[in-house]
């Protein structure tokens, strides 16, 4: 198997006459966490906007596992690829229950592939994997704003995507809601598959991370662990220090 995930290669995306991304290039490999990181304006959101085929760049490739152009295929095609992502903000169906959100989510990945049992057993999986076992039968309209997040997070794992894209996954949530998270975050780790996520807050950031990209300008400031992330001075200025 390709050990790159994604690779983002010499990519531009312009609003009108503002560049958003800039000459962009980085990879992203199977098996680790990335957080990409910066201030507002940096580039994240219109990154994974590119990735997820929503927005379309003025230049440059997307290569997801090693080969497979990205730019210009619909939203659709992507997420069926295994390019899966879930928005900042939760927008659960209120009067469907936490099981059938993620057999929605199973649903959508796997189509006629999954048998009946075998997307119960799935469905039971990931409601362990998010901690809502014990909510399954409870109507997500009646969850907190965590467990809303968790929900979203167990819909797009249900899909058993190669590529997870996490956006601002701890925005708005309780300090222990945020621990959860990481966790969580952590638990979904593995080896064939790489995960995606734009956050602001830094302790988060830290405990996910295995390397971090930092965005400014719509360029790669600097990329490294959170540790060497933290101590460099061009990313003090333009982010940490603010
Ligand atoms: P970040 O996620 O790092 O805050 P974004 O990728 O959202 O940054 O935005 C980069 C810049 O591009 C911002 O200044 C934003 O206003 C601008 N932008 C994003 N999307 C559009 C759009 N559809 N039309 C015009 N400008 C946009």
């Amino acid at each position: 198997m390709a050990m790159t995930a994604l690779l983002v290669d010499g990519l531009s995306v312009r609003f009108g006459s503002f560049q958003a991304i800039d000459d962009l290039s980085l990879a992203i490999d199977y098996g680790e966490v990335r957080a990409v990181i910066g201030p507002n304006g940096a580039g994240k959101t219109t990154l994974l906007d590119v990735i997820s085929g929503i927005t379309r760049p003025k230049q440059g490739r997307v290569l997801f596992d090693g080969a497979h152009e990205i730019v210009g295929r619909s939203e659709a095609a992507i997420a069926r690829a295994g390019i899966r992502r879930k928005f900042q903000k939760p927008s659960v169906f209120e009067g469907l229950s936490v099981r059938q959100h993620i057999a929605i989510g199973a649903d959508v990945g796997f189509r006629s592939r999954l048998d009946t049992p075998a997307l119960e057993d799935r469905v039971g999986e990931v409601l362990e994997t998010v901690r809502l076992a014990d909510k399954a039968d409870a109507l997500a309209g009646a969850l907190s704003h965590g467990q809303k997040q968790w929900l979203e997070i167990g819909m797009v794992l249900a899909s058993e995507p190669k590529v997870l894209m996490l956006d601002e996954p701890v925005a708005g949530l309780t300090d222990e809601e945020t621990e959860r998270t990481a966790s969580l975050v952590r638990a979904l780790k593995r080896p064939d598959r790489a995960i995606v996520v734009v956050e602001h807050d830094m302790d988060f950031v830290e405990r996910i991370a295995d390397r971090v990209t930092v965005l400014h300008e719509g360029r790669t400031l600097f990329e490294g662990s959170m540790d060497r992330v933290r101590a460099d001075p061009a990313v003090v200025e333009v982010y940490l220090g603010r």
